[in-house]
C-alpha cells in the first residue's frame, strides 16, 4: 500500500513516530500496566506527564517565568467565550481585529458577552491582504486587542507580531503555534487549540501573563476561570488526560527534531515548494498577496470548469487526502503543519504539475 498524506486543516495529521509511540504505550503507560486513559489524573504518573508537557512547552517556546501555562477544555472556540467572561464586562471592552473566518468567529462570540469593537482589516482588492496597523482605529480604553496569527480558512497570516502601541495583545495561534519562534513577552494571552500542531482536538493550551490571571472577573464559571485554572494546575475538574498525554509525546518529538527553529525552516521549505507550483501555474490561483501568504494553510482555486472534483478524486488515488477547502470558502486547501513530511508536499507538487499538464487545455478552452 502506498503512503497516505493527509492535508486536512484539523484534526490534522500527526507525526508517524508520535502515533507509534502512543500505540506502543497505550496498554501499559510508563510501566503501570494501565492505559493513560485509566490513570488517576492526580496520581504520580499522570502528574508527571502533565508537568513534562508544561516544561517541554516552556522550553520549546521559551516561555518566561512570569507566564502561566494552562491546559483547558473546549478547544480554541472555548477561549472565544472565556476571554470576555474573564476580562470584559462592567465597562471593560476589547478590540477585535478581523482578518478572516476565525478572528470573526472570536469577535462574534465576544460580542454576545461584552462591548467589542471590530476592526475589519481584511482587504480584498487586488488579492487578499491585511490593512496596516496604522489604519486600525483602536479604542484607547480597550482592555485587550485580539487577533488571529494565521487564518486557517483563508490562508492569510500576519508576517510578524502586529505593532500596536495600544492594547494588550491576545492572540489565537491555533494553526501556527510551534511553527516559528515567537516572542512571548509581547502578549498578554496566547492560546492554541491542540488539534493541529499540539495533538488532538478538545484541548486548548493557554499561555497567560501571570499578572493577567489576577485581573479576571469575579463571577466566572469555575471551568472557565483562568485564576482558578492556574491555581489548581489545570485540574479544576478531570482534565482531558489523553489529549495532555498526546501533547507531551508530540512536544517530545518536536524537541527531538531540533525544536521550533527547525520546524520553522522546514515550514518555509514546504511552503516554498507549493507556492512555487502555484506561481508558475496557469491553472491554479491563490488569492493572497505574497507578504500575507500563510505558510501553513495554502488555499487555491482551479480555473477549469468541473476540474476541482476531478482534482480531488485523482489526488485521492495518489494517496493525497484532506484537500477540500473549508465549507465556507470552497476550493482546495493544503495544510502543511509540522507533522507533514517533505515527501507529502513533494508528492502533492508533482501531482499538481502533472494534473496541470493533462488538463490545462480544458481551462484554456473552457
Ligand atoms: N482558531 C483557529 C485559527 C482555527 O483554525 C480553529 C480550528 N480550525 C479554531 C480557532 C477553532 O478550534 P476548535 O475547533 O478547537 O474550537
Amino acid at each position: 500500500m502506498q503512503d497516505i498524506f493527509y492535508f486536512g486543516a484539523g484534526p490534522a495529521t500527526l507525526p508517524r513516530p508520535v502515533l507509534e509511540k502512543i500505540r506502543r504505550e497505550f496498554l501499559n503507560c510508563r510501566g503501570t500496566g494501565l492505559s493513560v486513559i485509566e490513570l488517576p489524573h492526580r496520581g504520580e504518573v499522570f502528574s508527571g506527564i502533565r508537568k513534562d508537557a508544561e516544561s517541554l512547552l516552556r522550553e520549546l517556546m521559551q516561555i518566561p517565568e512570569d507566564y502561566a501555562v494552562l491546559f483547558m477544555h473546549g478547544g480554541a472556540t472555548g477561549q472565544f467565550s472565556m476571554l470576555p467572561l474573564n476580562f470584559l464586562g462592567s465597562g471593560r471592552s476589547a478590540d477585535y481585529v478581523c482578518t478572516g473566518y476565525w478572528s470573526a468567529r472570536a469577535a462574534e462570540e465576544a460580542k454576545r458577552l461584552a462591548g467589542v469593537r471590530e476592526i475589519h482589516a481584511l482587504h480584498e482588492e487586488d488579492g487578499l491582504s491585511i490593512a496596516p496597523e496604522r489604519e486600525w482605529s483602536l479604542d484607547p480604553q480597550a482592555t485587550y486587542l485580539h487577533y488571529c496569527d494565521n487564518e486557517t480558512v483563508e490562508g492569510i497570516a500576519f508576517p510578524g507580531i502586529p505593532d500596536t502601541p495600544r492594547g494588550s495583545l491576545v492572540c489565537d495561534m491555533t494553526s501556527s503555534v510551534l511553527m516559528r519562534p515567537v516572542e512571548i513577552s509581547r502578549f498578554a494571552v496566547l492560546y492554541a487549540g491542540a488539534q493541529k500542531n499540539l495533538g488532538i482536538a478538545g484541548l486548548c493550551v493557554v499561555i497567560i501573563r501571570k499578572e493577567w490571571v489576577d485581573l479576571v472577573n469575579e463571577q466566572v464559571p469555575r471551568l472557565n476561570d483562568y485564576r482558578r485554572c492556574a491555581r489548581e494546575q489545570s485540574m479544576v475538574n478531570t482534565p482531558p488526560v489523553f489529549a495532555i498525554y498526546v501533547l507531551q509525546v508530540l512536544l517530545d518529538w518536536v524537541k527531538g527534531q531540533g525544536g521550533v527553529q527547525v520546524m520553522h525552516e522546514r515550514s518555509l521549505r514546504r511552503a516554498g515548494i507549493l507556492y512555487g507550483v502555484l506561481d508558475s501555474s496557469q491553472l491554479y490561483r491563490n488569492r493572497v498577496v505574497k507578504k500575507f501568504r500563510s505558510r501553513i494553510n495554502v488555499p487555491f482555486e482551479i480555473r477549469g470548469k468541473g476540474l476541482q472534483e476531478l482534482f480531488l478524486a485523482e489526488a485521492g488515488q495518489n494517496g493525497l487526502h484532506g484537500l477540500r477547502g473549508h465549507r465556507s470558502a470552497g476550493g482546495i486547501r493544503a495544510s502543511l503543519y509540522n507533522a507533514m513530511p517533505d515527501a507529502g508536499v513533494e508528492r502533492l507538487a508533482e501531482f499538481m504539475r502533472d494534473f496541470e499538464i493533462r488538463h490545462l487545455d480544458r481551462h484554456v478552452s473552457g
